[in-house]
């Protein structure tokens, strides 16, 4: 198959490519839930203790990415497991998380019960029955009102690059993407009771989960910024959530070498983001006996390192300033933040799953030669 025919148009061709794909190279299962439209499918390839998991879209749109990897793992990889190594590991493929999200080209979730738009990715692991209880993020509200101002290409952007240049070491700059739970909103809002995706996802980690000894579980993911043809880059991160010299990086770091592993050097007491998979993962499944590595592998869009944060935020403030104030996402708004996230260009799309590959490659080649 040729790299672009892994990429779809929509979440329902998507779901139907993995479905096909997946049912000849392992045992595929499905998720569903009452009342939820958007299924998860998911294939275990082998059936080994060693549990090996990519999933894709727990930011809806960054699945088409995600989706496209997948497709690629299990038409080129999966037919070179061999039965060693599928005695000793079962990969694990899950499908487009954030069905929603995927089909309507957004990162979040529309919850229509509470309101807001959710980022499930601050929704794992998290208390909701106690309110008083929910994380505080005071150094968010500093930016929130700027962030959901009114749509301006030069002006906003100037000031959320001055707010940017002002609270980089402040914590305030970088406290905008940690998580809050009082702006449904607001940026990275984490919701106020468990998404039912979220459930969902539990749900089939806790059942890949009950015969494990050891868990490496790796996100896919797509964004931080607007692509621009000229100065817009494709780059390749495995972000390990945290410090260079704790367990898991130096795990990955050992695991992949062509595959730049960068560390977290803000979690050296404790998770930097709040209610996100990895770290609930590790939480809910690690002991001295089950080892869990969890990381997220993140294929850039953008102008880097100043730019695309910028852009970031400030399409996302954008979309829900039109929500707010106009009931709808504006084209404008929607064309850049599809930018941000999934950008047009087939350059991009091609090196994307080319860093995909890579990573793949090398995960299973060196997972190969490990022995346990
Ligand atoms: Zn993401």
């Amino acid at each position: 198959m040729k790299k672009d025919a892994y990429y779809s148009e929509n979440w329902y061709q998507a779901t139907d490519k993995f479905f096909r794909n997946a049912s000849m190279r392992g045992d595929l299962r499905w998720c569903v839930a009452d009342g939820h439209d958007f299924d998860i499918p998911y294939v275990l390839i082998g059936n080994g203790p060693n549990k090996v998991v990519i999933n894709s879209g727990i930011h809806g749109i960054e699945g088409y990415f995600g989706s496209a990897a997948q497709n690629m793992f299990l038409d080129k990889l999966a037919r070179n497991l061999t039965p060693e190594m599928q005695a000793k590991y079962t990969f694990v493929l899950i499908h487009a998380i954030n069905g929603w999200g995927m089909q309507n080209r957004m990162r979040e979730v529309m919850d229509n019960k509470h309101g807001g738009l959710v980022d499930l990715n601050r929704n794992f692991g998290i208390d909701f029955n106690r309110p008083e209880t929910l994380p505080q993020n005071p150094k968010y509200e500093l930016a929130h009102d700027l962030l959901l101002s009114k749509p301006d290409a030069v002006a906003k952007k100037n000031a959320i690059k001055k707010f940017r240049s002002e609270h980089l070491t402040d914590g305030a700059w970088d406290a905008i993407s940690h998580g809050q739970y009082k702006h449904p909103y607001g940026l990275f809002y984490g919701g106020s009771a468990p998404m039912m995706e979220n459930k969902m996802t539990m749900h089939i980690y806790d059942e890949i989960m009950r015969d494990a000894t050891s868990l490496v579980s790796i996100g896919l993911h797509t964004g931080v910024g607007r692509f621009d043809r000229k100065r817009g880059r494709v780059t390749r991160q495995l972000l390990v959530s945290h410090p260079a010299e704790h367990k898991n990086t130096k795990y990955f770091t050992d695991l992949l070498v062509a595959t730049a592993v960068i560390p977290d050097e803000r979690a050296k007491n404790g998770p930097v983001l709040l209610g996100d998979l990895v770290d609930c993962l590790e939480t809910r499944y690690g002991t001295p006996e089950i080892p869990v590595y969890t990381a997220d592998f993140e294929i850039g869009t953008g102008e880097f390192p100043i730019m695309s944060p910028v852009y970031k935020r400030m399409d996302m403030g954008d979309a829900r300033y039109d929500l707010l104030n106009h009931g709808h996402i504006s084209t404008q708004t929607f064309n850049n933040l599809t930018e941000s996230w999934y950008p047009q260009s087939p350059k991009w799309r091609d090196a994307a799953l080319d860093g995909a590959w890579i990573l793949f490659v090398e995960l299973i080649h060196n997972l190969k030669q490990q022995q346990k």
